[in-house]
């Protein structure tokens, strides 16, 4: 099949979070950006749907507590553009039990690296603020939280929704139900492959989340990834006083298994919460969207223990975690292909979704990577080991 002229400076595949910020980045600096996305756009298939999802500063290392700043920074682009709120602070605790399988020290100790203030209180400080927890069995005097003001929710579905929009007002475009079949590196640009034929762009930038491999394939190139078919639940309350913004904090419950959830917000009329890596591993196009009743029934018990009360017959989404082997990103120019981008958030990446966006559209104008993404290169040792769940509990 013969390719056709250059469509676009830049094409971006995966219009996710992700994909859909990296478009709105490029097309910010006034680059032509083609984007794919090979399902209708906004759709419930992948990792960016559904209401909400936690940002917050406080993370097991220094780098992610410094990069969350620009994270935060990344979004506020976003609300001044949009003149739409993406960021809502609620503060947000970090709930360790005692022997706990996640090491508080790891977050204190990033967070004072950083110079990030937090409060380290105990369970009855934390049932004296947050009376829903008095109300569980779990927050005992001896559960100790990180807490941090700074936490809050930024809106997955809408927040990825807002981009793109923003990316076509500044004439970006964005394909729906357009999947890419491959992608072609050759003369120091790149053709790709649809079903309408072949277009030749300058770069790539492969934003695929847990298809990733599929597309990298061609090359030779392959990552061990983990695709979780994960679940959220929203439990009805007879009262969701006790669960709103500024008399509940976003959560986590940093041990095995892990838990977490957030206030009532927004249009909301129940309580959210969830399992962290929970769920089974699937392939992304054959999987179910069926909730898994045992997964909402160890959440319910769970919750209950947590905040007391009646915690049944939630509804239940379901979304795909995709998994690196050391849990970090990936964001980087593949090796011996400086054309073709590639990022994936290790299913911890919608906070930073504005911050990929903007870091991906200067790798697929040349520019050079900075150091604060060296960590997230392709070619790093532990990215290429085998899958062992235990490196997720971080
Ligand atoms: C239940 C759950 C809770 C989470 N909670 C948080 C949280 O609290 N905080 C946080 O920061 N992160 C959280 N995450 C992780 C976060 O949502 C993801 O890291 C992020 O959404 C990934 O975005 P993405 O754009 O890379 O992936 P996706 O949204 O999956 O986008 C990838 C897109 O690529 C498209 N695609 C793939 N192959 C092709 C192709 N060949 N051609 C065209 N299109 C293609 C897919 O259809 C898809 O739309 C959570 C994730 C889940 C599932």
């Amino acid at each position: 099949m013969a390719a056709v002229a250059a469509a676009a400076d830049v094409a971006v595949i995966g219009l996710g979070g992700l994909g859909s910020a990296t478009a709105y980045w490029l097309a910010r600096r006034g680059v032509s950006v083609v984007g794919y996305e090979q399902f209708e756009l906004g759709h419930l298939r992948g990792a960016s749907h559904d209401h909400s999802r936690i940002i917050r500063r406080s993370y097991h290392t220094p780098e992610y507590v410094r990069l969350a700043a620009a994270a935060y920074d990344a979004w506020r682009a976003v609300e001044a553009e949009s003149r739409q709120r993406m960021i809502t602070i609620t503060g947000g605790v970090d709930l360790f039990p005692p022997n706990a399988a996640i090491d508080h020290r790891t977050y204190t100790a990033s967070l004072d690296a950083e110079h990030v203030p937090y409060e380290w209180i105990d369970g009855a400080e934390i049932r004296r603020r947050w009376p829903a927890f008095a109300a569980g069995e779990i927050v005992t005097d001896d559960v100790m939280g990180v807490y941090s003001p700074q936490t809050g929710i930024v809106p997955a579905g809408p927040g990825t929704r807002v981009m793109q929009q923003l990316a076509v007002a500044r004439g970006a475009n964005l394909r729906g139900n357009s999947p890419v079949r491959a992608i072609r590196p050759i003369d120091g640009e790149v053709d790709i492959v649809t079903d309408d034929g072949v277009v030749r762009v300058g770069s790539v930038v492969v934003t695929a989340d847990a298809w990733t491999n599929r597309l990298l394939r061609d090359l030779d190139l392959q990552i061990p990834l983990a695709v979780l078919q994960e679940q959220v639940s929203y439990f009805p309350q007879a009262d969701l006083g006790p669960f709103a913004v500024g008399s509940f904090p976003v959560w986590i419950w940093m041990d095995d298994p892990s838990f977490y959830g957030f206030p009532v917000f927004g249009d909301m009329t129940a309580v959210k919460g969830a399992e962290d890596c929970g769920g089974r591993e699937v392939d992304p196009d054959t999987r179910t969207f069926d909730p898994d009743a045992a997964m909402e029934q160890r959440l319910g018990a769970f919750m209950q223990r947590l905040a007391g009360g009646q915690w049944a017959t939630p509804r239940t989404t379901t979304c795909l975690y995709t998994l690196t082997s050391d849990r970090d990103f990936v964001l980087d120019r593949l090796p011996g292909y400086p054309q073709v981008s590639v990022a994936l958030g290790a299913a911890h990446g919608f906070k930073f979704a504005s911050w990929f966006g903007r870091s991906l559209a200067g790798l697929a104008c040349g520019e050079p990577a900075g150091r604060e993404l060296a960590p997230f290169a392709f070619t790093r040792e532990s990215l290429h080991r085998p899958i062992d769940r235990a490196a997720w509990m971080v």
